[in-house]
């Protein structure tokens, strides 16, 4: 699961900035394109934040759809996983959004 690996250094590269003050919110955006589960992060969230100052912080996901635009008929349409075919039949698809993989910000006590 390499959602792990991932949080994991999400949450040392947020405490590397925050330092010892406990951190009691943060705030991600997750597209549903960009490869990585937000179940599996809020899973894997606990396990990386334990023992740390951030430990018992919210996990907030903002998980926007994805959009996609077809370069063979231009039609756009939601993208919801990485099977990029329009329903033209077309798999020139163009990514408009849903890579997303962000930190929006994060609170601090
Ligand atoms: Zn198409």
């Amino acid at each position: 699961m390499h959602e792990l690996s991932i949080t994991q250094g999400l949450v040392e590269a947020v405490l590397h900035r925050t330092g010892e003050r406990t951190v009691t919110a943060v705030n991600l955006r997750i597209g549903p394109l960009s490869g990585v589960l937000a179940d599996a992060v809020r899973f894997c969230f606990e396990v990386a934040t334990a023992g740390t100052p951030m430990a018992g912080a919210r996990l907030r996901i903002d998980e926007p759809q994805g959009r996609g635009r077809c370069r063979n008929c231009q039609d756009e349409f939601t993208l919801s996983d990485l099977i990029l075919l329009c329903p033209c039949g077309s798999a020139d698809v163009e990514v408009l959004s849903g890579r997303e993989l962000m930190l929006m910000s994060v609170e601090v006590a």
